[in-house]
């Protein structure tokens, strides 16, 4: 009885299933093997480890569990990317994720409350309490045997395993390739992260353009992290985004949009809007907004108006909370949206002239469009006092929303 309770104390995660065990329990001896075998996986592949004492009470306890079992298990295993980086630069991480040596089905063998997930690129998840999912991702490396011709670097599969040191190198920048060994209170950094930390500087792993061509959605990261962390951008890398900003018309239009809408979405849209803009990376994706932005001389009010909107959606944000995406979307666009409808007598069909290639170039989801324009329709019946008390539903809600950020 009482070992049973030492032992949970250990580990608090459900049994794993009962599968047929096929595994026998590691000696002594095996465990050293192994250690060695890490060492020697780790050797000449310029693994730099630094002491990094990050504390326990930061980093979260179902992850911790997961990492230990699978170590336990004769696994490498490390928590790694966007947590380890905010937590070194004093930030609170969205989630953990972890890199490990063991594959899915391995995952699964060990975690009762596990799913594996992923047709292109397999990855576990195991499942805890209030909806938190902790990803456990097998390490992979960029896969070689791609197309090498050099117009087209795009990365179409990555589906294929590899160790450590190549799953750290396939990440886009060395602050997001860092990895955490949990028990020895070390950074695993392979390709100069720790420094970048320290300097507060973004850095692609390898060529900067390389890495662009492979995947141009990196650069509208690149800014992402840039605002949202509040780094630099390293000169050879800022030139390259720019280079490499029509690239972003191959990228698969969802997965651009839902980038633009990580750029509004955390408090620091002024920031993010700013450089998108500067680097040339609006013109390309939304064009009716940087010629409004452009075209700054002609109408300073309206172009310090949006500015200050945006500043507005991320002192909401920072003080409540995540905003409806709609809301994101038709406030970004509201200011040049005004200079369309002036002096139109069909507001609602302006309105949709506007918008209608904007949605088709971004891809903006049915709901989004919609929404967008019906709550330009209600936005001037709201200012009014025009809003019968009965009608409030959803879109009043969301167009009073706007109201406030674009009519404090
Ligand atoms: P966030 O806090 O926004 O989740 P993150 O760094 O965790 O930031 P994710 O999109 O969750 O970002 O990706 C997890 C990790 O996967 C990243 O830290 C990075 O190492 C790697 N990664 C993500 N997208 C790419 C990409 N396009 N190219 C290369 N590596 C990537
Ligand atoms: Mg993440």
């Amino acid at each position: 009885m009482f070992g049973k309770v030492v032992a949970r104390q250990k580990d608090n995660l459900p049994a794993p299933p009962e599968l047929p065990s096929f595994r026998v329990e590691p000696s002594d001896e095996d465990k050293e093997l192994r250690e060695k075998s890490v060492a020697e996986r780790h050797a000449q592949t310029g693994l730099v480890r630094h002491d990094a004492f990050l504390e326990e009470a930061s980093i979260d306890p179902d992850a911790a569990k997961v990492v230990r079992r699978l170590e336990r298990h004769g696994f490498q295993a490390y928590l790694v990317g966007g947590c380890i980086r905010d937590l070194l630069l004093g930030g609170r991480p969205k989630d953990f994720d972890i890199a490990t040596s063991a594959r899915p089905e391995d995952v699964r063998a060990l975690f009762r409350n596990c799913r594996v997930i992923g047709r292109r690129f397999r990855l576990a998840h195991v499942l805890f309490g209030g909806g938190k999912v902790i990803e456990v991702a097998t390490f992979r490396k960029n896969p070689q045997e791609l197309e090498e011709e050099e117009a087209d670097l795009l990365i179409r599969s990555d589906n294929v395993f590899g160790e450590a040191h190549e799953d750290a190198i396939r990440r886009d920048f060395t602050i997001n390739a860092l990895f955490y060994d949990l028990d020895r209170r070390q950074v695993l950094d392979w390709c100069g992260g720790m420094e970048d930390i320290v300097k507060r500087t973004i850095r692609t792993i390898g060529e900067p353009s390389v890495r662009f061509r492979e995947d141009p959605v990196r650069i509208l990261r690149a800014i992402k992290f840039a605002a949202r962390l509040d780094l630099g951008i390293e000169h050879n890398v800022y030139d390259a985004m720019i280079s490499h900003r029509d690239d972003l018309g191959r990228a698969a239009r969802p997965r651009v949009f839902e980038e633009v809408l990580r750029l509004l979405r955390h408090g620091c849209s002024h920031r993010a809007m700013w450089i998108t803009w500067e680097s040339g990376v609006m013109a390309m994706l939304m064009p009716e907004l940087a010629a409004f932005l452009d075209d700054e001389e002609s109408h300073p009010e309206a172009v310090a108006r949006f500015w200050r909107q945006l500043d507005a959606l991320d002192r909401i944000t920072l003080a409540r909370g995540p905003i409806d995406d709609v809301v994101l979307m038709t406030t970004l666009f509201y200011e040049p949206l005004q200079e369309a409808l002036h002096g139109s007598r069909d507001k609602m069909r302006a309105a949709s002239d506007f918008l209608v290639p904007i949605a088709e170039r971004v891809a903006l989801p049915r709901r989004i469009a919609d929404g967008m324009r019906r709550i330009v329709a209600i936005l001037p019946r709201l200012k009014s006092g025009r809003i019968p008390k009965g009608r409030q539903g959803e879109m009043f809600n969301l167009a009073t929303r706007v109201a406030e950020v674009v009519a404090p």
